[in-house]
């Protein structure tokens, strides 16, 4: 399929066993540039692995994973290693927050900027206007300007989750893979992080995985249901959550959860 237009991320009958379980199953996934979807499932159901294939993390067993990052390049990134396709501008926020926990927010962003790598080439490198510039556009994006002098270790769970979006965004990738950003968030801060996300749609192309249905209902994207590492529903939120088959798996995990409790 030579760039098909307006795809941004092709992944065809992708395949990947850990042990003989199939994590990935026959997986088809299509993303256009700008667009933004939301990637729910239980438990297991292969959300996350999904993201390490598309970073390079994990290789599929078999299938197809094709970068389009414009009209006129389509890659193959079942090759390549996980810095060169964070290169192309592939970025991706792990469920748990990774930041620098000593250093200061703004420091977090500076370190994070496409410029010097290391930490020792940072602390030495002259912080340009343009730099700057960049830092407080992103400091206001995720809502941490107030605080950008705060040590980063002292931030709450959910405004980690923002500072490290921050950090990615400071990256300036196309594609953007956000693996459950609101978990272990209050309610304010999860419809903050919905309103930020929604604020990216255009500038970036994103896949969001997340379990909190409120918190996809207020994204108001096409869904992609995985379930055992397969495709059973795409569509609208409404459209998915009236789906029998989808409806029986979370009903389904529901009761086991109250048995758990
Ligand atoms: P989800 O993110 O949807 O909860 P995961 O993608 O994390 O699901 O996991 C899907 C399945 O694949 C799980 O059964 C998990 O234990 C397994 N799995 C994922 N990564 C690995 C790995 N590196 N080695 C072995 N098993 C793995
Ligand atoms: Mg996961």
């Amino acid at each position: 399929m030579p760039n098909p237009p307006g795809l941004v991320l092709a992944l065809e009958s992708v395949t990947k066993s850990f042990d003989g379980f199939k994590a990935i199953n026959d997986l088809n996934f299509y993303l256009d540039h700008g667009e933004m979807r939301a990637v729910i499932g239980p438990n297991g159901a292969g959300k996350s692995t999904f993201m390490d294939i598309v970073t390079g993390r994990t290789r599929p067993d078999v299938g197809t994973v094709t970068y389009y990052p414009d009209h006129a390049r389509e890659i193959d990134l079942t090759t390549m290693r996980e810095y060169e396709i964070n290169k192309l501008g592939i970025g991706r926020k792990f469920q748990t927050p990774a930041v620098y926990e000593k250093l200061s927010i703004w420091h977090n962003l500076l370190i994070s900027l496409n410029r010097p790598r290391d930490l020792w080439s940072t602390l030495t490198y002259r912080v340009t206007e343009e730099d700057k510039d960049r830092i407080e556009e992103i400091l206001k994006t995720v809502s941490l300007a107030t605080v950008r002098h705060d040590q980063a270790g002292a931030l709450s769970h959910g405004k980690k989750q923002w500072l490290e979006i921050g950090m990615l965004l400071a990256q300036e990738p196309k594609l953007l893979l956000v693996d459950e950003p609101a978990a272990g968030m209050s309610d304010a801060e999860t419809e903050r992080t919905a309103e930020l996300l929604l604020s990216l749609k255009g500038k970036h192309s994103i896949v969001v995985i997340e379990h909190d249905m409120e918190f996809i209902r207020r994204l108001g994207q096409k869904v992609t249901v995985l379930v055992q590492g397969h495709v059973m529903k795409e569509g609208t939120i409404d459209e998915v959550s009236e789906d029998e088959e989808v409806r029986s798996v979370y009903l389904g995990r529901k009761r086991e959860k109250k048995v758990a409790a």
